[in-house]
């Protein structure tokens, strides 16, 4: 058997003088639709009005380029992609996993990609108009090229190569199956006893964050020092998803690495059953604020974390099953009696029938896994009647 997978490669772009030129208006231009597009978007929204298609969009891009000489200068690839990427970001805002789609600034996170029409060459990339540029090559590139983005980031220009490649499908090392339950208490408990500490945990930084961002208020908007102060803000803001992101690749390589099969519950009917009974608000002053904000960080952690862990076992010949949650912490793990008074308090479990006693979080883990082999068992017996 064999599975497409996609890799990126990244290299150091070395343009001649007139090469960085050129990169610099195809950059600006891709920027220029942006903002004008997101200009046209955002006044379809505020004036009640659906917006508009990547199609209808693009015929706009004809009329601009009547009309302002520089996007004619530039290829029509990298404007449609970035015309692309606004309909998908205003997607996602509206399903409500992004905000709303931000104009771009010069100088910030600049980039374009060209869908096709690339080549390489040793150590030479074929961009579009803009002809062979120099990169400094780190490492053998292997497969098909899908797009080539060029982006600006830390003073230089980069060059990332999308490849597509046939790999033979992997078997997962090991033979190990496990369920873990998410929580706020513990951020996850394994159905062997293991467990790991809330994500949110980041006590020194949120402190300074909150201290900076008060600062922040205090300021005249928009005056320089706002924007100093603002600036200060936002790289605490990039340091704690930094934390927290390599916190989850850790966790989530660990996981991957140890078992073949893993199974989790589904977010969503947690979620549902969670807020309903109303047990993930931290106790204390604020409670309401804090809880809603404390939600979303624990809710992108989740769902980060089960991202991961679905695409590391696809790597790795594993699998990641998802089960209905709803009843695993009121059930007992060792004799399947269910009933509310099995659950003492938020951390205790003691079966009324069978004595079991544990920790509630190890119990539900114990439960989503004994779920995930049934439903495995039910796949089996479902590919063998087909077969
Ligand atoms: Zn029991």
């Amino acid at each position: 058997m064999v599975m497409i997978i996609r890799k990126a490669y990244r290299f150091v772009l070395e343009p001649t003088a007139e090469q960085a030129d050129l990169i610099c208006r195809f950059a600006g231009s891709s920027r220029f639709v942006w903002n004008k597009a997101l200009e046209l978007q955002k006044h379809c929204v505020a004036n009640g009005k659906r917006v508009l298609s990547y199609a209808e969009i693009c015929c706009r891009l004809v009329e601009w380029k009547s009309e302002w000489d520089f996007l004619k200068e530039v290829h029509s690839q990298p404007l449609q992609q970035s015309l692309k990427d606004l309909s998908l970001a205003l997607k996602n805002c509206f399903d409500g996993s992004k905000g709303f789609p931000r104009f771009k600034k010069k100088g910030e996170r600049d980039a374009f990609r060209f869908p096709q029409g690339t080549k390489i060459d040793n150590k030479k990339v074929y961009l579009p108009k803009i002809g062979w540029v120099k990169f400094r090559k780190s490492q053998k590139i292997d497969g098909t090229i899908k797009n080539v983005t060029v982006s600006w980031s830390m003073g230089r220009w980069f060059v990332s190569i999308q490849v597509e490649m046939e790999v033979a499908e992997p078997v997962h090392p090991a033979k190990s199956e496990i369920g873990i339950d998410m929580g706020v208490v513990r951020f996850a408990t394994l159905s062997d006893g293991t467990f790991v500490a809330p994500i949110n945990s980041f006590g020194k930084v949120r402190t300074k964050l909150a201290t900076q961002q008060r600062r922040l208020s205090k300021k005249q908007k928009y005056s320089s020092n706002w924007h100093k102060q603002k600036r200060k803000v936002q790289r605490i803001h990039a340091k704690v998803a930094q934390v927290r992101k390599d916190f989850l690749h850790k966790l989530t390589s660990l996981i991957s690495k140890n078992h073949a099969v893993i199974v989790l519950e589904d977010l969503q009917v947690k979620n549902m059953s969670a807020s309903g009974k109303g047990t993930i608000e931290d106790p204390g002053k604020n409670v309401k604020a804090k809880s809603g904000l404390n939600r979303a960080i624990r809710d992108q952690g989740w769902y980060e974390f089960r991202r991961q862990l679905e695409y590391k076992q696809k790597w790795r010949g594993g699998k990641v099953i998802a089960v209905n949650a709803s009843n695993t912490s009121l059930e007992c793990s060792e004799c399947h009696h269910r009933a509310k008074e099995n659950r003492v308090s938020q951390a205790n479990f003691r079966c009324v029938k069978c004595l079991h006693e544990e920790h509630a979080d190890l119990n539900a883990a114990k439960n989503i896994l004994a779920a995930g082999r049934v439903v495995q068992a039910c796949g089996d017996i479902i590919r063998r009647t087909a077969a």
